[in-house]
């Protein structure tokens, strides 16, 4: 065995899921961008945390909740080093990427007046699409959309066309969750700031595959899902730099977002806290750290490598197959690959790779408008994670020639 293929076979023992037959055939797991499967580490610091610690965090002075708040609140720090974060008191916990940009949207939208801009772009998940269209029926803002290019970009130049006075607010995708493609997108910022628009990274598929920043990237907002990450569903984290945080009315009204309560005046709790009303998902915040953890244990540039090496092999081979239509071919990609087949449905295709045990997936991929111009209904697309093997990218391209031939 190979020095490589030792690594990668020694971390995916981490990941018990991965060994199992779907429809007869060893599971080959290629829907990373809609979740990553979770370690051990994680699923076993979820159950430590309910067998030993659980009690509701920051409200009481007994034991137990003083073990779940000082694990919980760790995680804070190891979320703002994993970024890069100048405080912890820049991250808030939310339930994901969606409920980030909804919180961006609701509070932002204190700051904008009618007629304001807001730039997104043609790549966008619909969870930054649909939260600035609601502003454009209640608030009046204008909504600007940067389109492709033609070598399947973001089109810089219309961007900068599209930038003046009257934009506020840039929300830009990091990674294409539907092409993979990876956004210039410290670029894009230092020309938002040039008109002083803020801008928010929807870092949802850029946090399994690179390294990320905040200060470097010098963004205003980050957010990201924790599922994505190889940690629990219903976590994610909104980074803010902490002056505009600030500045910034909390959203929902509860429980821990306040200091003091009255019929007559109620004030707000400091950062982090202000924005996070309510019971957190704490179990789920302990699973995150947990991921967080395994990650560090491994040599991060030999996993975008590796992650690399599948992307390549699989795009080259696609691109080798007559009936493939390949997207953004040769664009710099991370985690994604998307590609149609001439004359049958994406859907059909997923299934029949499904009856040979190989899971990928079909449709829009939560991007209805990059689909139209893209001019198609829907892609197959297949991502990778860290665990993944040559030897699955392979058996994926086999599995396609063999339904391909099945088909003619
Ligand atoms: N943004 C991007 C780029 C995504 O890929 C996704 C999920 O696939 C989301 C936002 C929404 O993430 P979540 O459903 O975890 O809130």
């Amino acid at each position: 065995m190979s020095n490589s293929s030792f690594f990668i076979s020694e971390l995916r023992s981490h990941f018990p899921i991965l060994n199992q037959t779907v429809n007869d055939f060893p599971l080959v797991y290629l829907d990373n961008a809609a979740t990553t499967q979770k370690p051990l580490a994680v699923v076993d610091a979820i159950s430590h945390y309910y067998l030993n610690d659980n009690a509701n965090v920051h409200r009481a002075s007994h034991q137990l909740s003083n073990r779940a708040t000082t694990s919980f609140e760790a995680v804070r720090t190891a979320v703002q080093q994993f970024i890069n974060a100048k405080s912890s008191k820049e991250i808030i916990w939310t339930k994901g990427t969606t409920e980030g940009i909804n919180l961006l949207a609701n509070v932002l939208a204190s700051q904008l007046q009618r007629g304001d801009q807001v730039i997104i772009s043609a790549m966008e998940h619909h969870a930054n699409i649909v939260p600035w269209q609601m502003l454009v029926k209640s608030h009046g803002i204008v909504l600007k959309v940067i389109p492709l290019s033609a070598d399947c970009c973001l089109d810089l130049e219309a961007y900068q066309a599209l930038l003046n006075e009257k934009t506020k607010l840039v929300s830009i995708t990091h990674i294409s969750n539907a092409l993979g493609v990876i956004n210039p997108v410290k670029e894009i910022i230092k020309l938002a700031h040039q008109v002083d628009a803020q801008v928010i990274i929807d870092g949802a598929q850029a946090v399994a595959h690179l390294t990320v920043d905040v200060q470097d990237l010098d963004c205003d907002y980050y957010v990201f899902s924790a599922h994505k990450l190889f940690a629990p569903t219903g976590v994610g984290v909104l980074y803010g730099k902490q002056d505009l945080l600030e500045k910034l009315p909390p959203w929902q009204g509860g429980g821990e977002m306040i200091k003091s309560v009255s019929f007559k005046e109620t004030t707000y709790n400091e950062l982090p806290f202000k924005f996070e009303a309510g019971t957190p998902n704490i179990a789920g915040v302990i699973g995150l750290g947990a991921a967080l953890d395994f990650i560090k244990g491994y040599d991060h540039e030999r996993l975008k490598a590796h992650e690399q090496s599948l992307l390549h092999f699989t795009e080259k081979a696609l691109s080798a197959i007559p009936e493939v239509t390949l997207f953004c071919a040769g664009v710099k990609k991370s985690g994604a690959i998307s590609f149609t087949i001439k004359g049958e449905s994406a859907a059909d295709i997923a299934m029949l790779l499904d009856a040979q045990g190989i899971a990928v997936r079909s449709g829009s991929h939560c991007a209805m408008p990059l689909m139209s111009e893209l001019n198609c209904n829907g892609t197959v697309r297949v991502s990778f994670a860290i665990y993944n093997t040559l030897e699955e990218a392979q058996r994926f391209i086999e599995a396609l020639k063999k339904l391909l031939q099945m088909l003619q």
